[in-house]
């Protein structure tokens, strides 16, 4: 009999040479599962709690935390569902987290740093999580923003764990921990990277400003490097490493990050399938000389023509 023709926008992610590569949906909203599961995504692997927070007098109750959790559980009930609580700063908490007025609110107290201003919320958060999680068969793991240095690991840890939660993770966004990512390794059972803060914050461009475009790029090879500083320590330490931010959905950079090591990737659902075929084209050392191509590049655009380069076919 002939083998079946694969299309290769549908299935699970893998390189051209069969890696597994789970290729997951980023959500913020309920509304955002449907895209998620007619693109075929094998898990969430970035849920944004904040809009069940936002534009209300005060946060939600248990049980309607808990209700919410489990529409996104029931949707991918045997899945992998990383969710992240809270990522609220002085430029969009609501009033009733009572945030200060900063000058620079990317540089203030937000995510993890308002969670441990307001711990209850964070508990209160963790707790409906973990009774949504009982009555499900989802692989629930949570993923702390912002995490900073091996004491906010440690303490969002310690928080899950109380919670009766197993899978705790650090999002890697900030390039103190990134740079240091072997030690926050100690605390957590995997790493994701938010290549969106992450770029932000090496590039010292303000993701909010238009103006700044040439610092907001992935392709920067700083932002390469401390990927690679990344998901070397992930490999060193055994952890798994995904990542999450917007680059994701870049085909080529999505063999690039998977050149670099990144385990599971997680996107907007729209840019599933242009990535799934993409991965489909490249051997794993298509990947990793793509990486090595852009990491030897003098600056961003050369970086994704080199890549390109050493991807042909790709995209
Ligand atoms: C990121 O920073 O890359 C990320 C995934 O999270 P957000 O864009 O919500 O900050
Ligand atoms: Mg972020």
């Amino acid at each position: 009999a002939r083998p079946a023709v694969m299309d290769e926008s549908t299935g699970p992610g893998r390189t051209a040479d069969g890696h597994p590569v789970p290729l997951m949906a980023n959500i913020s909203n309920p509304t955002d599962l449907p895209a998620a599961l007619e693109n075929g995504a094998e898990g969430i692997g970035l849920y944004r709690t904040e809009s069940l927070f936002l534009d209300r007098i005060s946060p939600p109750d248990h049980d309607e935390q808990v209700a919410a959790y489990r529409v996104v559980m029931e949707a991918f009930p045997t899945s992998q569902i990383v969710v992240r609580p809270l990522d609220l700063g002085a430029d969009n908490a609501p009033d009733y987290l009572q945030a200060a007025v900063e000058p620079n609110p990317a540089l203030g107290e937000r995510g993890l740093r308002m969670m441990r201003r307001v711990p209850n919320l964070l508990a209160g958060q963790l707790a409906a999580l973990a009774e949504a999680d009982r009555s499900s068969e989802a692989e629930l793991s949570i993923v702390g923003p912002m995490v900073t240095d091996v004491d906010d690991a440690a303490w969002f840890a310690a928080a899950t764990a109380e919670a009766g939660i197993q899978r705790t993770g650090a999002l890697i966004e900030v390039p103190a921990a990134a740079l240091r990512a072997h030690r926050i390794a100690e605390s957590v059972g995997f790493f994701s990277i938010g290549t969106n803060d992450l770029t932000q914050y090496v590039c010292a461009a303000d993701r909010n400003i238009a103006g700044l475009s040439r610092f907001q790029d992935p392709w920067q090879p700083a932002v390469i490097d401390l990927v690679a500083v990344t998901t070397q320590a992930a490999r060193e330490t055994q952890l798994p490493c995904g990542v999450c931010g917007t680059a994701v959905a870049d085909p080529l950079m999505a063999c690039v990050l998977v050149g670099l090591g990144a385990t599971s990737l997680s996107m907007d659902a729209s840019a599933l399938p242009l990535v799934r075929t993409a991965l489909s084209r490249a051997t794993l050392e298509h990947c990793r000389a793509a990486a090595r191509a852009a990491r030897a590049a003098p600056h961003a655009a050369e970086a994704k023509r080199a890549a390109r380069e050493a991807l042909p076919g790709v995209a």
